[in-house]
């Protein structure tokens, strides 16, 4: 029988590359927080792959954007099932549009969730974290591919690198490491809708592997991160994209 003395929260775990963090990381071995903003259903959906695989996991209602509602997220978390030893602060949005059309709903949604959310995600993780944890964010690599119509959400998501750097540094004496993923081009919602099977095919065959990512492949990833073997990775970005970039 598994103990599952460790604790991941996975922010926006109900669908896209999060769920496949949360059952990977159930798999693991850690107990498992499924935090999502709306789709219950599918939070639940997750929760129950993960109990039929003999994994522990809740589902957490928050929107990761409302510094409150990740307070009392992280209270409930430690009241049942103890405190966080891993985040991951995965939940995000993308919206694709020039500058010269950014209106200000635009701008202020892809700051709040990626960049405010991840923020009141790591302010409590950096007074409430078990020592020795792990901290694991969400870049991009159109940081480095720079597209045109990406401005916004990949300056949210440099913002996150920048943080990242910075909070490895400040967790100095905890052995918490801080540390980004920065996904390519990964088949989920947020990368294909909206784009024709044409520029789906164009950008899969961009990297030298040429395939689109999958959720699985990023999980791995993550699952390094947050494993004993991903100990003496500290402050970094690690572009998980086929070689694209
Ligand atoms: P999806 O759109 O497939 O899933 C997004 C997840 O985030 C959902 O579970 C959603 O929950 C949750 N979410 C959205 N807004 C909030 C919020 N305000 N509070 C809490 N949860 C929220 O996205 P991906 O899986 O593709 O993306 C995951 C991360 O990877 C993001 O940070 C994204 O920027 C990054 N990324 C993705 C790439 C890709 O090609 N897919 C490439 C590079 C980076 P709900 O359904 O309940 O709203």
């Amino acid at each position: 029988m598994k103990t599952f003395n460790q604790v991941a929260l996975v922010t926006g775990a109900s669908r896209g590359i999060g769920a496949s963090i949360a059952k990977r990381l159930a798999r693991d071995g850690f107990a498992v927080v499924v935090n999502y903003a709306g789709s219950e259903s599918a939070a639940r959906e997750v929760i129950t792959q993960i109990t039929k695989a003999g994994g522990r996991a809740i589902a957490h209602q928050a929107d990761v954007s409302d510094a409150a509602s990740v307070q009392s997220m992280f209270d409930h978390v430690e009241a049942t099932i103890g405190t966080v030893d891993v985040l991951v602060n995965n939940a995000g949005i993308m919206e694709l549009k020039p500058l010269a059309k950014a209106d200000t709903q635009h701008v202020d949604r892809q700051i709040d969730v990626n960049l405010k959310g991840t923020i009141n995600a790591l302010r409590e993780a950096a007074v409430r974290l078990n020592n020795g944890g792990r901290v694991i964010n969400f870049s991009t690599s159109v940081i480095g591919l720079k597209f045109e119509n990406y401005g916004v959400y990949a300056a949210t998501k440099a913002a996150v690198e920048t943080l990242t750097a910075i909070m490895a540094k400040e967790m100095r004496g905890k052995e918490i490491t801080v540390n980004a993923v920065a996904p390519g081009p990964t088949a989920t919602e947020l990368f294909l809708n909206g784009k024709s099977d044409e520029l789906i095919d164009r950008m899969a065959k961009m990297n030298p592997l040429e395939r689109l990512g999958i959720p699985d492949d990023i999980a791995s990833v993550v699952s390094f991160l947050a494993s004993t073997d991903g100990a003496w990775v500290n402050g970094q970005v690690l572009r998980a994209n086929g070689g694209v970039i």
